[in-house]
């Protein structure tokens, strides 16, 4: 327990009967966090994400289960928890919960392209593709290969102190708008909001479900790239593929 918490001794008894729905509340909190951090690795983001789905979705069932005996609860919580289903946003993760994690399920929605930030947004961006089950820096690698070919027309590698070279990259559903992180940071709250109802019926405090320990969504989008490291990893990145191109001298003419 911590020094500065409010609780009395009923709230902490009351979590304690739902200690394992609170946990797993806390762990979907986790998965967020680890979401952001895997923004731009695209089968770390997948995984991470599989989890928090999991995470999230047992919640009301971990509640469910630990008040079953209270009078009155069952019934009362069903609804609750239809409310929560019958949500739009809700809803369609649910749904895509079971095939939302193989690959390719992310695809139609899912964005990226490289460009030139000033931090405040894109300064330059080309629909230079950036695939969805790709790295944000595997598609950094393919573009200083095709600009070592066709020039660096967005003088991407150029210095200028005032920006640095990006990829910018989205991940959707097809049937919510906004960023997929953002839409699991709702989802989280709206099922602490759930978990809510049953403390206020319980004359317990409540859960604070401000999010603000993460990051703003609209930052994390944008991986950014040192000039002088790319400018390095562009020729490495040559030299391999010229290596690669010529025929092996141990080969028999
Ligand atoms: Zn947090």
């Amino acid at each position: 327990m911590r020094d500065d918490c409010e609780c009395t001794n009923s709230d902490h008894a009351f979590y304690a009967r739902i200690d394992a729905a609170l946990d797993r509340h806390q762990e979907a909190h986790w998965w967020i966090h680890k979401l952001d951090e895997h923004y731009h690795q695209a089968d770390l983001f997948r995984w991470h994400l599989n989890a928090f789905l999991k995470a999230i979705k047992e919640v009301p069932l971990l509640v469910a289960g630990a008040l079953q005996n209270e009078r009155g609860f069952s019934a009362w919580f069903r609804d609750v928890r239809a409310e929560l289903q019958d949500d739009p946003l809700m809803s369609a993760l649910s749904k895509k919960r079971d095939f939302i994690v193989h690959r390719g399920m992310l695809v139609p929605n899912s964005s990226g392209f490289v460009g030139i930030t000033e931090l405040r947004g894109m300064k330059f961006g080309m629909r230079f593709p950036v695939y969805p089950l790709e790295d944000s820096a595997d598609a950094m690698d393919r573009y200083l290969l095709a600009i070592a070919e066709a020039g660096d027309f967005l003088g991407i590698l150029q210095d200028d102190e005032d920006s640095l070279p990006c990829v910018e990259r989205t991940w959707q559903l097809e049937e919510i708008d906004g960023d997929l992180v953002d839409i699991c940071a709702r989802a989280w709250q709206r099922t602490g909001e759930a978990i809510n109802l049953v403390s206020q019926r319980f004359d317990a405090r409540e859960l604070p479900l401000g999010l603000e320990c993460r990051h703003a969504s609209d930052k994390m989008r944008f991986k950014l790239f040192d000039r002088a490291n790319l400018r390095l990893r562009q020729s490495d990145l040559v030299a391999r593929k010229l290596h690669r191109a010529r025929p092996s001298e141990a080969a028999p003419p």
